[in-house]
């Protein structure tokens, strides 16, 4: 592949799918910032012990389901003499619970989280991303935008949405030379699933004809590939990597 080297912003880079793609765009000879939560003192331990391994990474703090803390981080990107080249949306969380149990602020937060954040943050970079006539966005979805899940009206909506919001932007911005694409993954081996009961994540594992969750890594290798120079032709796509639990 192509070794023009670009800055990347990962949301939630510090853990999880978000750690793997920043590493991933890191050995693929990027300049990578991350974001974690504002006060999050593990992260900055991570980034730390990143530096160790030889990854060179750059933390923020921001809630980036607050428009306010997502304009102070664009401030303090600025104010770093930085410009993003590559943008991947994904922070993201889940409030699981049946609708008839779903509390207002379980819906609300999902939402904010997991949709509001894609404008809140693209909105702040596409426009230099435009003038620079170059730009890669990556939004983070998830197989049950597609197909649904019981007891996750609130995450399948808000992921549904990721895509929609993809499909339009990619249409105002090609020209532009700037490509935006939804990736969507199956179950992964990360926090968000490993600190599900037990039996319920077996029963999962059951209904994935590949027969294993999915590694971060693996996702993170496809969103390298997004973001490179070789995938200019690839707009407006939603790309499922989910084991074959999902087929569409
Ligand atoms: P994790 O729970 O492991 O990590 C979530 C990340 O998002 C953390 O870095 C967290 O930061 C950050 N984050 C959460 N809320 C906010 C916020 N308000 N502002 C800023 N950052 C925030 O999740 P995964 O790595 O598993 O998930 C990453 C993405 O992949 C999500 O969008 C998720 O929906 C999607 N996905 C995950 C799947 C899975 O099976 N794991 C399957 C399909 C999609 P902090 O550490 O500071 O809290």
């Amino acid at each position: 592949m192509s070794n023009i080297k670009r800055t990347a912003l990962v949301t939630g880079g510090n853990r999880g799918l978000g750690a793997a793609i920043a590493r991933a765009l890191y050995d693929a000879g990027h300049t990578v910032i991350i974001t974690h939560t504002p006060g999050n003192s593990k992260a900055v331990a991570w980034l730390a012990a990143q530096a160790d391994q030889g990854y060179g990474l750059t933390g923020y703090g921001v809630d980036v389901s607050d428009f306010r803390s997502t304009q102070n981080l664009a401030q303090q990107i600025h104010l770093d003499d930085r410009q993003i080249d590559i943008l991947v949306n994904n922070a993201g969380i889940t409030r699981d619970a049946s609708l008839r149990k779903l509390d207002k602020a379980d819906w609300d937060v999902v939402l904010r989280t997991n949709l509001d954040s894609m404008f809140n943050v693209t909105k702040l970079f596409i426009e230099p991303m435009m003038e620079r006539r170059w730009g890669r966005i990556v939004n983070i979805s998830s197989i049950n935008g597609s197909k649904g899940q019981f007891g996750q009206t609130n995450y399948s909506a808000a992921k549904a949405g990721v895509h929609g919001f993809t499909k339009a932007l990619a249409q105002e911005v090609a020209r532009a030379g700037v490509t935006v694409n939804t990736v969507s993954p199956g179950y992964l081996a990360t926090e968000m699933l490993t600190t599900m009961r037990e039996d319920v994540l077996a029963r999962i594992v059951e209904t994935i004809p590949v027969g294993r969750l999915g590694q971060p890594d693996e996702i993170a290798a496809l969103v390298a590939f997004i973001a490179s120079e070789e995938a200019a032709f690839m707009t407006g796509s939603n790309i499922a990597m989910n084991g074959g639990q999902h087929m569409c």
